[in-house]
């Protein structure tokens, strides 16, 4: 099992749009492999490439520990895009492996159809209106440097600045490997 250092909020490549795959080789796949290993060891049900340092358009989901979705198999999305939004919109209570232990309630779309491919680089097309949903809704957002922190109201935000600021500077307390701070 290879543990790989998450990048933190406040990382540069965090904010950083990610980059098309164009080939799926020895070396994506060690790091498919070992973002599975991190996500694991961490409790958490997606993981951005970025967030273990990685600049290209991968994610991975795995909601199987969460009650009622146990027969979902883990997955992995390269260069994927979101093609249709639900008009409805719902609240739904968000955490990241990049902001430690903060939570927020974040409106998004229901619904959602993500075209992606598959590790063959064949084309794949995605709906989903639960769970599945919404995390690649937050997944995906990491791969254009997006934080669901940034989809909060801005009096909401503010009450968090604090905590940021902390994770930032990594004085807080967390229970698997992080990147160290950024210069
Ligand atoms: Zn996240």
């Amino acid at each position: 099992m290879t543990l790989l250092p998450i990048t933190l909020y406040g990382d540069a490549i965090l904010k950083k749009k990610a980059k098309k795959v164009h080939k799926v080789d020895d070396k994506l796949m060690t790091l498919i492999k070992n973002m599975f290993d991190t996500m694991h060891n961490a409790n958490g049900m997606g993981l951005a490439a970025n967030q273990v340092g990685s600049d290209k358009s991968v994610f991975i989901v795995d909601i199987s520990s969460v009650k009622g979705h146990e027969k979902e198999k883990p997955r992995v999305f390269l260069n994927p895009v979101i093609v249709e939004e639900s008009e409805e919109k719902i609240p739904f209570e968000e955490g990241c492996l990049s902001i430690p232990e903060l939570r927020a309630e974040v409106v998004r779309p229901k619904g959602i159809k993500l075209i992606y491919q598959d590790l063959d680089l064949k084309e794949r097309e995605l709906t989903d209106d639960e769970l599945l949903a919404r995390v690649i809704q937050h997944e995906y957002d990491h791969l254009n440097g997006v934080f669901f922190v940034e989809r909060i109201e801005t009096d909401e935000l503010k009450k968090l600045k604090k905590s940021l600021k902390k994770i930032q500077d990594r004085k807080i307390d967390i229970d698997y490997p992080v990147a160290p701070k950024a210069k």
